[in-house]
Parts: structure tokens; C-alpha cells; sequence
């Protein structure tokens, strides 16, 4: 019912997604600072900057299994007219050449030792007879400049190279390795208290109440803790207020600490608005109502002693889209992230979207490669209380308020929930 029950109405003072995600994200702080050894960091960001300890590679080194040389002593060599130079030196990984190469000699190196001082190039194996001897032929001279990594090209001493706000992606995890620290400070991760509302509402204690109909089950409270620890957080969870203001207000009260507090459900017109009701009561500031959406838009939005607070609808759709659009890039925003809004790509239509138009619509959509790029179907009926939809997506297509009709084949904005297609 939610979805139809605004369609075609004018919804002056209602936000827009983009102004309704501003509002969010001006009310979010990075938390405080830890200390996390680095393999324990992935997903966190980097509350400092962070400068290398070392110079990598630390010493010119051959990028080639081959032999170092002057290119003076090379010259003009090739397959018919070779030159042969005395092996000087033999240097593997691991291990540093005698001294700087002696003129008129050529130096064994393999990939990553460090080239002795003098050399200008690494001339590959497969252009020389392999050097069995203490002598070795080269054949071909193309290598004469080539071939060595100068020491500090990927990192400099003391020179900051991962900023803060940094995600700790495993690349990140070996940069920081490399860099030689064994430790890193980070932003905490955010404990994120979930309260469900409902009086139809029942958990796996009163699951013979749901068997026999009487009930349905509280799955927003498990879809929620899923999300919040995907987007990096911690769920705490309240469990279920009854419908009534009195009763949510009980239950954030009792709560133990959180950084952010999500409600589901009890935020629509047709609640009596007892959420709104409660947060009020509780000092809720700066907060908004609305958001031309849909699913979504009875989202309620405000802070509470310092800390976001989302009155999500109940629907479990809704609360899904929302936490996607709103919910993850406060999180990351608490977190200390300095990339907050999600990541969109673009597709095409396979088939023709209608939209009743007036409000940012997010259909659930499967995609498929196509000849020009992605396509993107809809997944079935689109109402707000069906997750099966919501299982089915790949990705959340965008239909901008100003349209109400996508043709096929027509070009699609797409917020994705995965990242395998195949
Ligand atoms: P409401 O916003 O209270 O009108 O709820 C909208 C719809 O979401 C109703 O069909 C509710 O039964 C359903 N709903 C509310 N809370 C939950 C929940 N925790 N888990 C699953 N469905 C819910
Ligand atoms: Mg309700």
C-alpha cells in the first residue's frame, strides 16, 4: 500500500534523495581513533596519514633475469655479429654484487638483485647464449638501457603516501606492510543499535506464533545486522517495541552505547507516527521527514545526543534501498572513510520502464551483458513488502523524478548490489 499511497500527489516539502543524503552526511563525524595491528584493518580507514618507513625497492634493481652491462661494451651486438664479455659477477635475489661492475665485463643478475654500480641496462637472457660459462655472448644490444628499477620508484622514505580517509583494501594492507608498519590508527567501527517496531512482529522465540499465521517474522532486524556489518559496523541489537511512542522510547533508553540507531517500521502516516513521536520526546535535532523516493520515502532522519538517527519504513525493501542510499554512507562517514556516496554505473534498458514520475524511483533490476554493455531487467513485481525482487537484483536502477518512462535500450543509471555477473 505504501507505494501507491503518495503517486501523482505534490510533495512540496519533501527532500530530494541528493538534498536528504547532504543533510545525512553533514551530521556525521569521524568516531575516535584506535590502534589495529594491519591485518586486522581491512574495511577500516586510516585516521592519520601515513608516510613509508622505507625506500622500495631499496636498491636499483633488474627488472630481468639477464646480465648487466655498459652499453658501451654491448654496442652493435646481434645475433650474427655477438660480443663476448667475462661474467664478473654473480648476483641473485638476496644477495649484493662484489662492487661496482668492472668495465668490459657483464654482471649475472636475476630479477629483483640489485644491479652493481657502472651498469646502464640488463640485457634479458633469451638475447644471449645463457652464460653458462664464465664467459657469456650477447646477441642483441636492445637491452643496453633497459631493465633496471630505480630504488625508491614505488615508495620514498618519509613521504606520505596513503592519506587519511584511506580505505584499507588489501592493496593497501601490502603497501602498508611494505612500508613497514606492523600497526595503523584507524577509525572505530560504529556500533549500531537496530530496533524493530511492530505489535504483528515475533523473533524465533515465538516462531509457532509466525507457523500459525498469527504473526510474521522480524527479518528487517537480521536484514538490517547483515547490512550494517557489510557497510563495516556493529549491530546491537534492541529487538521489538511495541506500537506505541512509549514503548520505542523505553527501548532506546535501555539501550547499551551506539554510535548510530536505526528503527524500522511505525514511520508512516498510517502509524500514527509513534517513532517520530518517540525520538521527539528523546531530543531529536535537525532532523527531516520525506524524501521524494520510493521505495523510501517516509524515512525520518535527525540526531540524537550527537548521534544519526534513521526511522526507516518498515517494508523491507524500503529498508533496504534506504540503507543503501543512506544509511552505508553514514556509516562510512562515522567511520572516518573519505569515500562516502555509493558508486553508480550505467547500463541499458532491456525492456521498457514506467515510472509514475514526482520521486526518485529505485527498481530491482538483473543484469545481463549485452552487445552494448550491461542490460537491466526488472526483476518482477516491485511493491516494497516483496524481498524476492530484492533477492533477485544485481543492481537498483535509478529512474530520475523528472521521467516517468525509460524505453528500451535507452541508457540507465544503476546503483549495483554485487560484483560478480557470470
Ligand atoms: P509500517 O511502516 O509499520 O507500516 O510497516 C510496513 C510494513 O512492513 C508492514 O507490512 C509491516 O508488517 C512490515 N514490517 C514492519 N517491521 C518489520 C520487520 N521488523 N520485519 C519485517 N517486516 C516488517
Ligand atoms: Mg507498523
Amino acid at each position: 500500500m505504501d507505494q501507491h499511497r503518495d503517486s501523482g500527489q505534490p510533495v512540496p516539502d519533501w527532500l530530494s534523495v541528493e538534498e536528504a543524503l547532504d543533510r545525512v552526511l553533514a551530521a556525521c563525524t569521524p568516531l575516535p581513533v584506535s590502534q589495529l595491528p594491519v591485518s586486522d584493518a581491512v574495511g577500516r580507514a586510516l585516521a592519520a596519514g601515513v608516510a613509508s618507513r622505507v625506500d622500495h625497492p631499496p636498491w636499483d634493481n633488474s627488472a630481468m633475469d639477464g646480465f648487466a652491462v655498459r652499453a658501451v661494451d654491448v654496442q652493435g651486438a646481434t645475433e650474427r655479429a655477438p660480443v663476448r664479455l667475462p661474467v664478473s659477477d654473480d648476483v641473485s635475489a638476496g644477495a649484493f654484487p662484489r662492487g661496482p661492475l668492472a668495465p668490459g665485463t657483464a654482471a649475472r643478475v636475476m630479477t629483483g638483485a640489485p644491479v652493481p654500480a657502472g651498469a646502464t641496462g640488463v640485457i634479458r637472457i633469451e638475447h644471449t647464449d645463457g652464460g653458462l660459462e664464465d664467459s657469456v655472448e650477447i646477441r642483441a644490444d636492445s637491452d643496453a638501457l633497459r631493465n633496471i628499477r630505480e630504488a625508491g620508484e614505488d615508495l620514498k622514505r618519509g613521504e606520505t603516501i596513503l592519506p587519511a580517509g584511506t580505505e584499507i583494501t588489501p592493496a593497501v594492507v601490502g603497501s602498508l606492510v611494505a612500508m613497514g608498519w606492523p600497526e595503523v590508527e584507524v577509525r572505530e567501527a560504529p556500533r549500531v543499535a537496530v530496533l524493530s517496531n511492530g505489535d504483528e512482529l515475533a523473533d524465533f522465540d515465538d516462531i509457532d506464533e509466525v507457523l500459525a499465521g498469527r504473526r510474521i517474522m522480524n527479518s528487517n532486524e537480521y536484514g538490517l545486522a547483515a547490512l550494517i556489518r557489510a557497510a563495516g559496523g556493529v549491530p546491537v541489537r534492541l529487538g521489538i517495541a511495541a506500537d506505541s511512542a512509549e514503548s520505542v522510547r523505553r527501548k532506546i533508553e535501555a539501550a547499551p552505547p551506539f554510535d548510530a540507531l536505526i528503527t524500522s517500521a511505525g514511520v508512516s502516516v498510517g502509524d500514527h507516527d509513534h517513532v517520530k513521536a518517540a525520538l521527539d520526546a528523546l531530543g531529536l535535532e535537525h532532523g527531516f521527514w520525506r524524501v521524494r523516493m520510493r521505495p523510501g520515502s517516509p524515512i525520518t532522519f535527525g540526531v540524537l545526543a550527537e548521534r544519526p538517527v534513521f526511522g526507516l519504513p518498515g517494508n523491507p525493501v524500503s529498508v533496504m534501498v534506504t540503507f543503501y542510499q543512506f544509511v552505508r554512507p553514514a556509516l562510512r562517514a562515522l567511520a572516518g572513510h573519505d569515500r562516502l556516496r555509493p558508486l553508480t554505473i550505467r547500463g541499458r534498458a532491456a525492456e521498457e520502464i514506467t515510472s509514475p514520475g514526482g520521486l526518485t524511483y529505485f527498481f530491482r533490476v538483473r543484469l545481463e551483458r549485452g552487445e552494448q554493455g550491461l542490460e537491466a531487467r526488472l526483476t518482477g513485481p516491485q511493491g516494497s513488502g516483496i524481498l524476492r525482487s530484492m533477492v533477485a537484483a544485481d543492481a537498483l536502477a535509478i529512474i530520475p523524478e523528472n521521467r516517468t518512462t525509460i524505453a528500451a535500450g535507452e541508457e540507465l543509471r544503476m546503483l549495483p548490489l554485487r560484483e560478480w555477473l557470470e
